[in-house]
């Protein structure tokens, strides 16, 4: 809208860098590779969304964050650029298996979150799938294995942890709730404090959600180490 473009306006104006306020405004000045910054130029991503303003410096450096950021705020690459940074920073090749799980309420969203990570993703080398249920769980047992990255959703992660042979957490050093509001709606509650269950506790893990509930909140003290709170109620 145009009264958005005059706050962005505005923002620009405030600058970035040292001389500026400390924010950071565009992809370019974060700190991450330049594989990452090719895949959102192509995807034509420049400027950072409020959320991803408030988000990235924390989760890029390492942190636990739960972060509250309404609908359409731009959350998903506040997670799937740390993800992918992180993974990269450590090398992360076919032989480490998985490294980082995203965790969806619905197929659908999850295959939006899939959709974004290839972007993001695009000039890396690294595996990534997407367990959502639908497929053949054979055809997913086959491949599950070799990848670095997965999207999935509750139901169907817990059931390849429990069937798929070989399946192996063990090496994972990021793991993302995302729209941890409706996972919890849904009823997944048991599921995922299942599947945390089975994940290494040295690891960062990101809670995303739309809003703050109080099951929210007993995710997150359930998942979180010391984590940075973000709440961003402002236009993104
Ligand atoms: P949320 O998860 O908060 O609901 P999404 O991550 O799905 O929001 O993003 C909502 C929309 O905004 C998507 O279409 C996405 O492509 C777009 N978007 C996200 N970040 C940016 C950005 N930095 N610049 C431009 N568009 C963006
Ligand atoms: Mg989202």
């Amino acid at each position: 809208s145009r009264i958005q473009e005059l706050q962005d306006a505005a923002e620009d104006n405030k600058g970035s860098g040292p001389t500026g306020t400390g924010i950071i405004w565009n992809f370019d000045n974060l700190p991450i590779s330049r594989y990452t910054l090719e895949g959102l130029r192509a995807a034509k991503y420049t400027r950072l969304t409020a959320i991803q303003r408030a988000a990235l410096p924390s989760t890029l450096a390492g942190h636990d964050v739960l972060g509250a950021a309404k609908t359409g705020s731009g959350k998903t690459l506040a997670f799937l650029v740390p993800a992918v940074e992180k993974l990269y920073r450590l090398k992360w090749g076919k032989l480490d298996g998985l490294g980082a799980l995203i965790i969806s309420p619905t197929r659908e969203l999850a295959m939006q979150i899939f959709d974004e990570l290839r972007k993001v993703g695009a000039k890396h080398d690294l595996s990534a799938g997407l367990l959502i249920g639908g497929k053949n769980v054979k055809e997913e047992q086959g491949r599950i294995n070799a990848m670095n990255i997965l999207v999935c959703t509750p139901g169907r992660l817990l059931q390849h942890m429990d069937e798929t042979p070989g399946f192996d957490a063990s090496a994972l050093q990021l793991l993302v709730l995302d729209e941890a509001d409706r996972i919890l709606d849904m009823g997944f509650s048991a599921s995922v404090n299942a599947i945390i269950e089975n994940l290494p506790r040295q690891r960062q893990t990101m809670l995303f959600s739309a809003t703050q509930t109080k099951s929210v909140k007993d995710l997150a003290r359930l998942s979180l180490k010391d984590p940075t709170y973000i709440s961003v109620h402002a236009e993104a």
